[in-house]
């Protein structure tokens, strides 16, 4: 257990402030994800350091398509979510952590190890890696690791990277400024009623959080991940396509094939016509570059120059078979063609 850095004591509550759960705990308690506990007055981390995935991925796969491509990242996470998606592909690591009983937790996690900041960012070193993911289950759920892993990556040259459900505060994206170099935020739907019947969330905050990264300079790009009987329909990807152009069209927007898993074995495989609809509705909406995601569609992994129309990457799946971005002065990417800015750090 460690301390947390985020939290407000209030008489017999104390308040988590690192999602926009924003769970007021009581002694003895734990918050809505199961990893922080509050005792006596004071929130933990239950689950610091306790990793239960470390592995090495292309950043595409997280995905990131203008981040550094081609290179590797080191992705780590530890287990729980502040979500409980129902159709969560990380399900064995996200959500088996639900027990209610405090004293079961601290008895299971008493028997794992912990793994030192240290050891993550010599890892991701030796793994010849460019930067650490945060990702698999939702980062809010090992902050404070994070940070502390964040701050080391750094000092040694890392970039630091969160694959999320964006789901903040403002407290904790600004705490995470300067350390946070880029965010895959999901975008998973645009109406509040199937945030909360199917993730247990709400819609603004992820809004606010997306504008809140940009403003604070994090690179990002934002996923959806189409389900046929969930979020088809025009108007909903329009509005999801709106947001993003408001926020700047230059956002990459990856379209996400939905497979059945865990609690959502009835739907069915998105159908690639659903994808190619939505690509349709994003372009039409202004949004300059879009990717389809967990699909192979010849073309649509590609990106284009948004000025003269030549192609600049050509991917099939996580392998870059062309790349004609020129790297710019400020890390910034160039149309090799015609030297059209390219949103992104190449
Ligand atoms: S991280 Fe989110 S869900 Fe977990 S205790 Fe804090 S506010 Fe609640």
């Amino acid at each position: 257990m460690k301390a947390i850095r985020l939290f407000n004591k209030d008489n017999e509550f104390t308040q988590c402030l690192i999602c926009a759960h924003r769970c007021r705990i009581k002694d003895d308690k734990l918050g809505v994800c199961k990893t922080i506990a509050n005792k006596g007055g004071v929130l933990y981390s239950i689950n610091y350091g306790i990793l239960v995935a470390q592995s090495i991925d292309p950043i595409e796969k997280k995905p990131l398509f203008h981040f550094m491509p081609g290179t590797f990242s080191y992705s780590i996470a530890s287990p729980g979510c502040n979500f409980r998606c129902l159709g969560c592909q990380n399900a064995d690591i996200s959500q088996t952590y639900r027990d209610e009983n405090y004293e079961a937790y601290l008895e299971y996690f008493k028997g794992l190890k912990q793994t030192p900041p240290e050891e993550v960012v010599e890892n991701a070193l030796k793994a010849k890696c460019g930067s650490i993911s945060y990702t698999y289950t939702d980062p809010a759920v090992f902050f404070d690791y994070s940070l502390d892993v964040m701050e080391l990556a750094h000092k040694k040259g890392l970039k630091n990277v969160f694959v999320t459900n964006g789901y903040y505060t403002e407290e904790s994206i600004n705490a995470a400024k300067g350390l946070l170099d880029a965010a895959n935020v999901d975008i998973k739907f645009f109406n509040d009623a199937s945030y909360r019947r199917i993730c247990g969330g709400t819609l603004e905050p992820v809004l606010e959080a997306v504008k809140l990264f940009y403003k604070n300079g994090v690179h990002l790009e934002l996923t959806t991940l189409l389900i046929d009987e969930y979020n088809n329909n025009d108007e909903e990807i329009k509005k999801i396509a709106d947001f993003i152009v408001s926020v700047d069209s230059s956002l990459p927007w990856h379209i996400s094939r939905f497979f059945p898993l865990y609690k959502m074995q009835d739907g069915h495989i998105t159908e690639e016509k659903t994808i190619v609809n939505a690509y349709n509705i994003g372009k039409g909406a202004g949004l300059k570059y879009i990717y389809a995601g967990n699909i192979q569609l010849d073309g649509y992994e590609d990106t284009r120059c948004p000025s003269c129309g030549k192609l600049l990457i050509k991917r099939r799946g996580y392998n870059i078979l062309e790349n004609n971005v020129i790297k710019g002065v400020a890390g910034d990417g160039k149309c090799k063609f015609c030297g059209y800015t390219i949103y992104g750090v190449f």
